[in-house]
């Protein structure tokens, strides 16, 4: 019998499988079994253990895999080839990866192993069951080794083929090139590590959701839940807003319930994979659960939190009535900070390549993809880092796949930041040197909020599962209320959800611009081949998909705001002036008042709108500089047929002089202004905001761009009008603290921001309040 020691553990080689099971069962497994199950089963049979609920579930044991090697003779083939190899050489290290991955998916499974295999699929149950199938790798969850997200998963798997196929795609996961590299960087022996299969029954949810046994931020003990109609996804990803329940532990009541207007779930499509759908409309604002739902759930909470001795992040099903708690792991969300330190902490073994300034909040590894041209955004793929100079418009669609994104240029407030953050996907900005320093298919982790890029792929980092991160941060601070209004800016209507999910009181800025560059078609060119309604109802759709998320909420919607030159690559670009600074050009409001059908568009979006009943649509006019044009504005409004009493108009202040000329601007008859400091502070300082190399000057807290916010918020006060913030330094929660000192009536911060900025708002608020009860007692 082999036996290779690893950390302490006896890991198990080919030669001892007599007498050890191919299957094991939930019940029968305990965490100490990690070695047979692999991190996941182990976890389930822990959870199982304790007497929570847990779908049916066997697991193919780590043996069955050994078992399998040493039958079929691979064992030596496959670690032959792996002898000689230097995991740095990434065309070599994928050389191999497929070679093995191929060996194990070609070879037949052996009889002793998939007849077991079938007998207990048959044993959960009489009927074919829908299940899951995990892979569960061996040094999968060990604190020093997190594995996680880089074997294979298979949901809505039916049949006897179909999860032995799954099964063996499963095994031969353990060969992919990311967990060699992986493993070979931890120092762990390809030989010994090994990987179990959990089996289990797929939940079909009609409801479900996640729950924080304790609250994550003051570790009160309040259980927070929230859940929605149909698979969990729905919640997880942010797609709907769900409905929120707190259960305080102390009394076993349910203190707070907010229900919200669910409109899509996600559930099964058929046999195979999911769907997102549309909520009837009688569910859409019914209750998802009961009180007696809720504190059976607080109950398993409480279960789990106390087995594990911490706050729980727990997800749950809930199917005829029957409720299954999926997964329990420590709260994270909240950890974020240390697991970045952590990763610093790691410093002597992670090396920094580049740095750069975090732009969007996440960590992720995977193989670079410089691009130096859109056209070759072609050979982006799923999961890939994508570095280029400066991200546009039509990179978007490749934005979306990728794990991380990483420019030379730029500063927080550039295109490739705003989109990241709402994209959820991590960014870097500013580095200069990206493009020439990184090289195709180099493996590298980011840190988006450090700003910093690592060699290799490290632990930490997680498997590249865009934009879940940063919702699940924002989701439970949602029911804190706050005196001051904190909204939400909103880009691109497909981050709309998103932004929705985090309980935003209304949207303080949608860029309608986006909207538009993503047709890859300028304005100019939509009116100069007569398809006005097309660009008329692009507009129309891309803002009603954010008006519904927002129902009853205040939604500002921004006219087009692009300089010259993000519109110079698309179709109809070659018609836009060149201009030596188009910061300073001809974009917001000057360049609608001097086109009028370019202005007159969009008004015919908003007029269709607001016949539609979206009454809460107001209208932000961008780079106001002198009443006159806000007044020139509302003239062209009335002109095109809008009742300019009746609506919400208001401005920007962006440039100094609007925050100089403020009363001005309150006696023309603006209803509300709102900060954009990413202008105002470049305006005032004289600090190109996307020049990386004077981002280290470009200060929102500068004393003279305070002293102009200060005045203007003073005389918005007195006028009654609401003052409020979209520039990027309102997601700062320092800056939150000081506008309300100074008497903001509302902050609009990213949707990463929205937790931090509620929760610096209502401290703030409860400390003026209590300073100011305990001047009076002194009186
Ligand atoms: C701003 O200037 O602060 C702002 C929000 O507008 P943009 O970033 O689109 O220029
Ligand atoms: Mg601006």
């Amino acid at each position: 019998m082999i036996i290779i020691k690893q950390g302490g553990d006896e890991i198990i080689s080919g030669a001892n499988m007599k007498n050890v099971p191919n299957i094991l069962w939930l019940e029968e497994i305990r965490k100490e079994d990690i070695i047979s199950v692999g991190g996941k089963g182990a976890s389930l049979g822990e959870m199982a253990s304790i007497g929570l609920p847990v779908p049916r579930a066997f697991v193919v044991t780590a043996q069955a895999f050994r078992r399998f090697l040493v039958e079929t003779n691979l064992e030596d083939k496959i670690f032959s080839s792996f002898d000689k190899l230097d995991v740095e050489d990434n065309a070599a290290l994928e050389k191999v990866a497929d070679y093995a991955k191929d060996l194990v998916m070609k070879a037949k499974m052996p009889a002793i192993i998939s007849d077991d295999i079938r007998k207990a699929y048959k044993k959960m149950s009489a009927e074919e069951l829908i299940v899951a199938v995990r892979s569960s790798a061996t040094a999968e969850d060990l604190p020093d080794a997190s594995f996680a997200g880089q074997q294979e998963t298979f949901l809505n798997i039916k049949g006897e083929a179909n999860l032995l196929d799954s099964v063996q795609k499963c095994w031969a996961s353990l060969y992919g090139a990311r967990a060699i590299y992986y493993r070979a960087k931890q120092g762990f022996d390809d030989h010994t590590v090994n990987i179990a299969v959990v089996v289990q029954q797929l939940v079909h949810s009609e409801k479900a959701g996640v729950m924080f046994t304790s609250h994550p931020i003051t570790g009160e003990p309040n259980t927070i839940i929230e859940g929605s109609w149909g698979l969990g996804e729905a919640v997880v990803s942010g797609s709907v807003s769900p409905d929120k329940y707190v259960f305080d532990q102390r009394t076993e009541k349910v203190v707070d319930t907010l229900i919200s207007n669910k409109k899509v779930e996600i559930i099964a499509d058929g046999d195979h994979g999911t769907k997102l759908v549309d909520v009837s409309p009688a569910r859409q604002d019914a209750q998802v659960l009961s009180d007696a739902e809720v504190a059976k759930l607080g109950m398993y909470g409480k279960i789990a939190e106390n087995h594990y001795g911490i706050p729980q992040d727990v997800e749950w099903g809930i199917v005829k009535g029957t409720i299954y708690i999926l997964q329990s792991r420590p709260i994270t969300t909240i950890g974020q900070k240390k697991d970045n330190k952590h990763m610093s902490g790691q410093k002597s073994e992670a090396k920094i390549i580049l740095k750069g300034q975090g732009a969007a909040p996440g960590i992720a590894s995977g193989k670079v993809v410089v691009i130096r041209d859109v056209k070759d955004t072609g050979s982006v793929r799923e999961g890939d880092i994508l570095v280029t100079k400066m991200t546009t418009p039509d990179m978007v669609p490749a934005m979306r796949k990728v794990a991380a994104i990483i420019t030379d240029e730029g500063g927080m407030t550039c295109h490739a930041a705003i989109v990241s953050r709402e994209l959820g996907t991590p960014a870097i900005v500013g580095t200069k040197t990206a493009t020439k320093i990184l090289t195709n298919g180099q493996l590298i982790t980011v840190d988006g909020e450090m700003g910093l890029i690592y060699e290799g792929l490290l632990p930490q980092a997680a498997a590249p599962v865009q934009g879940a991160a940063p919702q699940r941060l924002v989701a439970p601070f949602s029911s804190i209320i706050t005196a001051t209004s904190v909204k939400v800016n909103v880009s691109i209507p497909e981050a709309a959800a998103r932004a929705a999910a985090t309980g935003a009181d209304g949207v303080g800025l949608l860029r309608i611009e986006h909207l538009i560059l993503g047709l890859n078609k300028t304005p100019g060119w939509f009116i100069a081949n007569n398809k006005e309604e097309e660009f008329v109802k692009e507009l129309h759709d891309g803002i009603k998909i954010v008006l519904d998320a927002f129902p009853g909420k205040t939604v500002w919607v921004r006219t087009l705001d692009a300089p010259t030159d993000e519109f110079r690559n698309m179709q109809g670009g070659e018609s836009e002036p060149l201009e030596h600074n188009p910061m300073l050009g001809w974009r917001g409001i000057r360049r609608d008042l001097q086109s009028p059908d370019q202005f007159r568009l969009q008004v015919e979006a908003f007029k269709r709108l607001w016949k539609e009943g979206y009454e809460h649509l107001g209208i932000m006019f961008p780079m106001v500089s002198h009443p006159n044009q806000f007044i020139a504005a509302k003239e062209m409004m009335r002109a095109c047929g809008v009742d300019v009493e009746k609506v919400t108009l208001g401005i920007m202040i962006e440039i100094p002089s609007s925050a100089i000329m403020i009363e001005d601007f309150c006696r023309a008859g603006i209803k509300f202004a709102s900060f954009g400091t990413n202008d105002l502070v470049q305006y005032t300082l004289a600090i190109d905001r996307n020049n990386e190399n004077v981002a280290d000057m470009y200060l929102p807290q500068h004393p003279a761009v305070l002293h102009l916010i200060h005045n203007a918020i003073q005389v918005c006060r007195a006028y009654d009008i609401e003052c409020s913030i979209c520039g990027q330094a309102g997601s700062d929660p320092k800056m939150a603290t000081w506008l309300v000192e100074h008497g903001i009536t509302s902050i609009s911060a990213n949707i990463d921001a929205i937790a931090k900025i509620r929760e610096a708002v209502a401290r703030t608020e409860k400390r003026i309040i209590l300073e100011a009860a305990r001047s009076k007692d002194a009186e």
